[in-house]
Order: structure tokens, then sequence, then C-alpha cells
């Protein structure tokens, strides 16, 4: 059997360096053709070294970097502009996205428009254009199996039924670094209060997010299009212990979960080798140690990102990426320092409700609709 030739956009950050690990452990199965990084230079001549890629992509600096240190002898060097000159290579079977952000829009539809086999951690360009994904999708017969830990349970859970037996979907959520703390102290909290969360370590945008629960209301857009479900059909559900990854309800009543421990090369390994299953270096799951699961109703009044997100998924048409882009400039400035917690949720509202809905929006459109949304943003900020 041929290694299957894998491209890893984000490949510094810490899906793409999860990523690199589990195929690490692999290496007949797996042939690392191009990587990508946005500014870290320094960890990604590493990758370059140990895993001997045809291609690299970073930010131009890097590109004067790379140069200068004589790397073009042994890869091929593009700017970050360029990206997609490497997903359409004929080596490459598999495109990890692990780049967060709207950025992904563009690599993720030229991956899909190959045929190619597409693992998004990514949920920003679902979330903007999933219609045009998943369309486009089935049109060049490509395979979209998600990275994100809530997708892939309920992608687990999903094989081998029926769409049409499927009731319900429960998408959990751990309820992220603000799950304990009273409402009346949110706003003094910092930058730094946030940025911890209790039981996944990821990149900042996504920590924010996983505070305000926009990260949830995200997934229930993302889910939506990924497994083709109505809205109302997606519950979400606060399990602290964040062991439960998804479940999803059949007709008959019947309910199934993925479960596993809280590490993220268990997703990702299982996007790299699906439909197949490969033994994992991961401890076992002790429930003994364990002892109880717990569930709880999300508590819309402090996180009214999520009340907003669904009323925005049910609006659909353009009105999720507004959403979407409303929200990474409204993060990028809270982690600047510019204005407290609320600032976040506040900003986002009123770009939502400047909006006009496009119902069925095109390419051009969206992206028309998301500078608007960043400006209309920038002008609150
Ligand atoms: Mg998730």
């Amino acid at each position: 059997m041929r290694p299957k030739g894998v491209v890893v956009l984000g490949s510094t950050g810490s899906i793409g360096i999860n990523t690199l690990k589990v195929m690490e452990r692999w290496p007949d199965r797996f042939n690392v053709v191009g990587l990508s990084a946005h500014t870290n230079v320094v960890l990604l001549e590493k990758q370059i070294i140990k895993f001997r890629p045809k291609m690299v992509a970073v930010g131009p600096p890097g590109v004067e970097h790379l140069r200068r240190r004589g790397f073009e002898k042994i890869v091929r060097i593009l700017s970050t502009a360029d990206v997609v000159q490497m997903i359409t290579l004929s080596a490459v079977d598999l495109v990890v996205l692990a780049i967060g952000g709207a950025v992904a829009l563009d690599p993720f539809l030229t991956a899909v428009r190959n045929g190619k086999i597409v693992a998004p951690a990514n949920k920003e360009a679902l979330v903007m254009a999933g219609h045009i994904l998943m369309a486009e999708a089935k049109k060049y017969g490509a395979t979209i199996v998600p990275i994100d830990s809530e997708q892939s349970a309920i992608f687990q859970c999903l094989q081998g039924r029926n769409q049409a037996e499927l009731k319900r979907i429960y998408l959990t959520a751990s309820g992220g670094p603000l799950h304990r703390v009273a409402l009346k102290q949110f706003r003094n909290l910092t930058v730094r209060d946030i940025l911890k969360h209790p039981r996944w370590k990821m990149g900042k945008k996504i920590t924010v997010d996983s505070a305000t629960l926009m990260n949830k209301g995200l997934e229930v857009m993302e889910a939506k299009w990924l497994f083709d479900v109505a809205i109302e059909k997606i519950k979400v559900l606060i399990h602290p212990q964040a062991i439960i990854h998804s479940m999803v309800e059949f007709c008959d009543g019947s309910i199934i979960a993925q479960l596993g421990v809280t590490d993220m090369r268990l997703p990702i390994q299982y996007a790299l080798t699906y439909p197949e299953r490969l033994n994992s270096p991961l401890p076992p799951l002790d429930f003994f140690k364990l002892g109880t699961l717990n569930f709880e109703k999300p508590d819309l009044k402090k996180f009214p990102a999520l009340a907003l997100a669904y009323e925005v998924a049910t609006r659909g048409g353009s009105f999720p990426c507004v959403l979407n882009a409303a929200n990474e400039e409204a993060v990028a400035a809270f982690l600047k320092g510019q204005f407290n917690f609320h600032g976040i949720f506040k900003i986002v509202e009123k770009v939502v409700r400047q909006h006009k809905n496009i119902t069925r929006p095109t390419l051009k459109e969206i992206y028309s609709t998301e500078n608007w949304a960043r400006e209309e943003a920038r002008r609150y900020l």
C-alpha cells in the first residue's frame, strides 16, 4: 500500500504538532508532502529537517528567513498566499486544516475541488460557507473527516447508519474556563484568566471562544453542515469532564456516544486513518477513577453568545458568516486588551443586528459579507 500523502496546514500550532506526532508513529503509512506555518519559522525548520516535505508555505518574513538559511536546497518554499499550490499536488491524498479562522476557506475549497480527503480542525470555513463546501465535496467526490473532537465523535457514532434514522445530536461542551466563575466576576476577568482552559490546551482564539461558548455555537453550525441536520435537532449539553465527546440519538430512542481520554491525538489519528483504526499510545480511560459523569444545561444568561449563535444558525444564509467575522475581530481586539470580556459579545451582537440577510450567498457574496462584517466590527472597537 502506498503511504498516504499528507499536507498539514498550520503545522506549528497545537493540532499541527499533534498531527505530526501521530504520523511519526506510522512512517510506512504516511508521507508528509507539505507543511505550512504562519510565523513560527523556528519550529517549521525543525519540522522540515525531520519530515522532509516537498513544499512548505510560510508568511513572507519566514520565506526570506528560510532562503537565507539555505532551505531552498531541500524544500520548495512558498508564501502562505500561494498555499493552494501544495494542496493540488497529485502526491497529496489528505489535507489537515489546522489553521484557525476564515483564512481556511480558500484551502478547504481547493482541497474539496481536487477530490482530496479533508480533515478540518477549523470550524470557521464550514460556518461561513458550509452549503458550498458540502455541495462541492459531493460533486468532486471529496471525503470530509472532521478532527474537532465533538464532530469526530458524531462522525464515529454515525458510521454505518442511515441518515434518516438520526433523531438528535447531543453536542457536549466542557463549559470552558468560566463554567464555575460567577457572572458578576466577569467584568474583572483578564486575558490571562480566560486563557486558562481546564480541559483542553489550544490556541488563543479558540480558548476565548470556549470562554464565551461561541465555540460551541460555531460547532452547532458546523454539525448542521457536516451531518445535514436541522439546527433544532442539535442540543448542547454541558459535560465538565469532557469524556463523552458527543452523542447521537436514533429514531428508536437508542443513544450512541463516543468516549475517550481528553487528548486531541485520538480524533486526529482517526481522521488520518479512517476508515481504519490503529492502536494508540494514549492511556486507557479509567472509569473507576472517573466515578461520575455530569451533565448540565448551558446558562444562556451567562453565555449569551451561544443563544445568539443559535439564533443566527436558525436564520442561516449569510448570518453565520457575519457572526463569525465579527467574532474574529472582537476576539483579536480583546486579546490586545482593547476592552473587557463582555465587550466581545456586545460587538458581535451589534454587527449581527445591522446585517441584512442573503438567503443563499454565493462565494463572492460570502467574501464581501465577511469584509463588511469585519469593517463594521472595527468601527465599534
Ligand atoms: Mg470542539
